[in-house]
Protein backbone atom coordinates (compact mmCIF):
# COMPACT_ATOMS: atom_id res chain seq x y z
CA UNK A 1 0.00 0.00 0.00
CA UNK A 2 1.32 3.40 -1.06
CA UNK A 3 1.04 6.53 0.64
CA UNK A 4 -2.72 8.03 1.07
CA UNK A 5 -3.89 11.79 0.86
CA UNK A 6 -6.34 11.59 3.29
CA UNK A 7 -7.18 12.56 7.08
CA UNK A 8 -9.11 11.15 9.94
CA UNK A 9 -10.29 12.73 13.25
CA UNK A 10 -13.60 12.44 15.48
CA UNK A 11 -16.25 15.06 15.69
CA UNK A 12 -17.53 15.45 19.10
CA UNK A 13 -21.26 14.82 19.24
CA UNK A 14 -21.28 16.77 22.60
CA UNK A 15 -19.91 20.30 21.86
CA UNK A 16 -19.02 19.41 18.03
CA UNK A 17 -15.31 19.67 18.51
CA UNK A 18 -13.22 18.68 16.09
CA UNK A 19 -10.03 16.84 16.36
CA UNK A 20 -7.18 14.85 14.95
CA UNK A 21 -6.08 12.19 15.20
CA UNK A 22 -8.96 10.27 15.73
CA UNK A 23 -9.42 8.58 19.22
CA UNK A 24 -11.93 8.04 21.52
CA UNK A 25 -10.42 8.24 25.13
CA UNK A 26 -11.43 12.22 25.07
CA UNK A 27 -12.72 15.11 23.48
CA UNK A 28 -9.71 17.57 24.19
CA UNK A 29 -12.30 20.70 24.49
CA UNK A 30 -15.29 18.82 26.47
CA UNK A 31 -13.71 15.29 27.54
CA UNK A 32 -16.97 13.44 26.25
CA UNK A 33 -15.68 10.12 25.06
CA UNK A 34 -16.47 6.44 23.48
CA UNK A 35 -19.24 6.67 21.37
CA UNK A 36 -19.72 10.28 21.55
CA UNK A 37 -16.53 10.63 19.20
CA UNK A 38 -17.50 9.05 16.26
CA UNK A 39 -14.51 9.04 13.41
CA UNK A 40 -15.10 11.16 10.40
CA UNK A 41 -12.83 11.55 7.21
CA UNK A 42 -11.41 15.29 6.89
CA UNK A 43 -10.44 17.27 3.77
CA UNK A 44 -6.56 16.14 4.24
CA UNK A 45 -5.93 20.12 2.37
CA UNK A 46 -4.66 22.92 4.19
CA UNK A 47 -2.20 25.91 5.07
CA UNK A 48 0.63 25.70 7.09
CA UNK A 49 0.56 28.41 9.88
CA UNK A 50 3.82 27.87 11.71
CA UNK A 51 6.87 25.61 11.68
CA UNK A 52 9.47 24.41 14.19
CA UNK A 53 12.30 22.04 14.04
CA UNK A 54 12.63 19.56 16.62
CA UNK A 55 16.17 18.87 17.66
CA UNK A 56 15.62 16.32 20.28
CA UNK A 57 12.40 14.31 21.19
CA UNK A 58 11.34 13.30 24.74
CA UNK A 59 11.30 9.90 23.36
CA UNK A 60 14.39 8.66 21.98
CA UNK A 61 12.55 6.21 19.56
CA UNK A 62 11.42 9.10 17.33
CA UNK A 63 14.55 10.14 15.18
CA UNK A 64 15.50 14.02 15.57
CA UNK A 65 15.70 16.62 13.93
CA UNK A 66 12.34 16.21 12.46
CA UNK A 67 10.03 19.19 11.73
CA UNK A 68 6.74 19.85 13.34
CA UNK A 69 4.11 22.06 11.85
CA UNK A 70 0.71 23.98 12.70
CA UNK A 71 -2.11 23.46 10.21
CA UNK A 72 -5.12 24.92 9.73
CA UNK A 73 -6.91 22.44 7.77
CA UNK A 74 -9.64 23.72 5.18
CA UNK A 75 -12.00 22.28 7.14
CA UNK A 76 -11.66 24.01 10.58
CA UNK A 77 -9.41 22.36 13.28
CA UNK A 78 -5.69 23.21 13.44
CA UNK A 79 -3.28 20.43 14.11
CA UNK A 80 0.12 20.14 14.39
CA UNK A 81 2.06 17.19 12.90
CA UNK A 82 4.84 16.05 11.11
CA UNK A 83 6.08 17.90 8.19
CA UNK A 84 8.03 16.57 5.35
CA UNK A 85 11.31 18.98 6.03
CA UNK A 86 11.22 22.88 6.40
CA UNK A 87 8.44 24.86 4.81
CA UNK A 88 7.57 28.17 4.63
CA UNK A 89 4.82 29.74 6.87
CA UNK A 90 1.78 29.96 4.21
CA UNK A 91 2.64 27.71 2.15
CA UNK A 92 -0.54 25.06 0.79
CA UNK A 93 -0.13 21.43 2.51
CA UNK A 94 -1.99 18.28 2.29
CA UNK A 95 -1.54 15.39 4.69
CA UNK A 96 0.22 11.97 3.88
CA UNK A 97 -0.99 8.80 5.82
CA UNK A 98 2.31 6.30 5.31
CA UNK A 99 1.26 2.66 6.08
CA UNK A 100 2.30 3.05 9.81
CA UNK A 101 -0.78 4.99 10.42
CA UNK A 102 2.21 8.13 10.81
CA UNK A 103 0.76 11.41 9.28
CA UNK A 104 2.84 13.72 7.83
CA UNK A 105 2.27 17.36 5.98
CA UNK A 106 4.24 17.64 2.63
CA UNK A 107 3.56 20.72 0.08
CA UNK A 108 0.53 20.71 -1.43
CA UNK A 109 1.40 21.22 -5.74
CA UNK A 110 -2.07 20.15 -6.26
CA UNK A 111 -3.21 24.13 -5.60
CA UNK A 112 -6.64 22.63 -4.74
CA UNK A 113 -7.59 24.53 -1.45
CA UNK A 114 -11.35 23.41 -0.92
ZN1 LIG B 1 -16.58 17.69 23.01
Amino acid sequence: MGKARSLRGVHCRVCGFVSVPAQTFGCLQCGAHGDDLPVVELNPHGLLLAAVTVYQHPNSAIAAPLVIGSVHLSDGPVVRARLDGDLPAGVPVVAEVTGDDVVQFIADDSKEIA
